[in-house]
């Protein structure tokens, strides 16, 4: 990312972080009468022939703003696997539930995608707008944030190349850390899960057959997921002593511990990436908006990913905030007044919360070794298994509808 198309300084909307979430939320913006700005720090890495281990399931809901914003052109979305099935099954039990795009009537489920490829993917858009320029790498310096009540705000932000530039809405889509978020004061609860998430890519001696895999264990939920080149990319929650001990496990031995677990369910392992783990927390802001500011993505929530949502609901929060910052310049509204960012606000703390809440009670209600709970897991999965609206509404969600 370095393209300065318009050498400008002022600029309708800035937004801080270049992930996955921030270049939603440009995409959504490429083509319109605002003038954008997106500040990253990091240079995206180049795509290299293997595949990276950190991958997001993306919904159909994202994919279908991806699609309609122009961003799902790209050579590179043939890195994206589709999955159109999703198997849930409980380790301690005979519990399971199978998810199935013919039975919803929809072509996917979703995609399965390294999230530095969908950056890039979404950044050939975003560099092909006329209105929006791309600050990258740049570190800021400082921001000068003075909301005026009932006023237009307008942010200031130096960067360490000493460019300054000026923002009518900024937006913090700069991840659990969020800078901007600290700037507006705005709290947030943070909690760790104790747990971290291995991750890795591994070859199953069978298929995938383009299939999210889910193991629910005591020890954490396991998850498959089906990767382009017919390999699988693992996240496995474990708590921190688990953690430390499957990481110094040899190659082979983990090999053999992996297959075990699984239940052998794509065979035995064949092959293995390196090893990364990611500590896990969940966190809500406060609040979204302030005059003339709004956070989306992480930087105002992030929850368990044990059902993969975390990126979906921040291009979820994108996609609403576009809505409406759109809507309301079209109506000759004030667009970046606090009343109109609340809309968005309004529109998305709920629903993000609940999933949060939901995750924390998956995490608990699946975490116990306990046999009552393990007895009722099992019939509740098989049970729902076999009520299709029941069926149809957990997945509606899970797909973003
Ligand atoms: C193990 C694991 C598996 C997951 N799997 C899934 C999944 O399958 N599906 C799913 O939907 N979600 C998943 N998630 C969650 C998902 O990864 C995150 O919710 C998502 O990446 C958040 O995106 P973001 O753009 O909001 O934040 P980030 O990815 O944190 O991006 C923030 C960006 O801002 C930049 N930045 C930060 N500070 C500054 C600054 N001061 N100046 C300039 N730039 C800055 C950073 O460099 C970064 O590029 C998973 C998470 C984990 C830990």
């Amino acid at each position: 990312m370095k393209t300065q198309k318009q050498i400008q300084s002022d600029y309708d909307v800035v937004i801080v972080g270049g992930g996955i979430v921030g270049l939603s939320l440009a995409c959504e913006l490429a083509a319109t009468d605002f003038s954008v700005a997106v500040v990253e720090r990091n240079e995206l890495k180049a795509i290299a022939d293997v595949p990276d281990c950190r991958v997001s399931a993306i919904n159909r809901f994202a994919l279908q703003r991806f699609k309609q914003a122009g961003a799902w052109r790209s050579p590179l979305t043939k890195r994206a696997c589709i999955f159109d099935k999703m198997f849930v099954w409980d380790q301690t039990g005979a519990g399971q539930i199978q998810f199935d795009s013919v039975e919803l009537g929809v072509p996917e489920l979703g995609v399965i995608i390294e999230n530095y490829v969908l950056q890039h993917i979404l950044l050939e858009t975003v560099r092909s707008a006329d209105n929006i320029s791309c600050f990258c790498p740049e570190q800021i310096s400082s921001i000068d944030y003075q909301p005026q009540a009932g006023g237009q705000s307008v942010s200031t932000l130096e960067l360490s190349s000493g460019k300054r530039l000026s923002a009518t809405l900024l937006v913090g889509a700069d991840g659990a850390k969020s800078k901007v978020r600290e700037i507006a004061a705005i709290q947030r609860s943070q909690q760790s899960y104790q747990q971290q998430g291995l991750v890795c890519n591994v070859a199953t001696a069978e298929s995938h057959q383009n299939t999210a895999w889910q193991c629910f264990m005591p020890t954490g939920p396991l998850a498959f997921l089906p990767l382009y080149n017919g390999c699988s990319s693992i996240v496995w929650t474990l708590d921190e002593e688990s953690a430390q001990s499957r990481m110094a496990l040899d190659d082979e031995e983990f090999k053999r511990v992996l297959a075990e677990q699984s239940q052998y369910r794509l065979g035995e392992i064949t092959d293995l990436s390196q090893r990364y783990l990611f500590p896990l927390a969940h966190g809500h802001a406060t609040e979204y908006v302030r005059q003339g500011l709004a956070l989306i993505g992480d930087a105002a929530h992030s929850i368990h990913p044990l059902a993969g949502q975390g990126a979906n609901l921040g291009i979820a929060d994108a996609a609403v905030l576009a809505d409406v910052i759109i809507a309301a310049k079209m109506a000759g509204r004030q667009w970046s007044a606090l009343h109109t960012l609340s809309k968005y606000q309004r529109q998305r703390k709920g629903a993000n919360r609940v999933m949060e809440m939901s995750m924390t009670g998956f995490k608990e209600l699946f975490g116990q070794d306990n046999a009552v709970l393990s007895e009722l897991r099992n019939a509740g999965l098989s049970l729902v298994d076999h009520l299709p609206a029941l069926k149809y509404r957990i997945i509606k969600q899970a797909l973003g509808a």
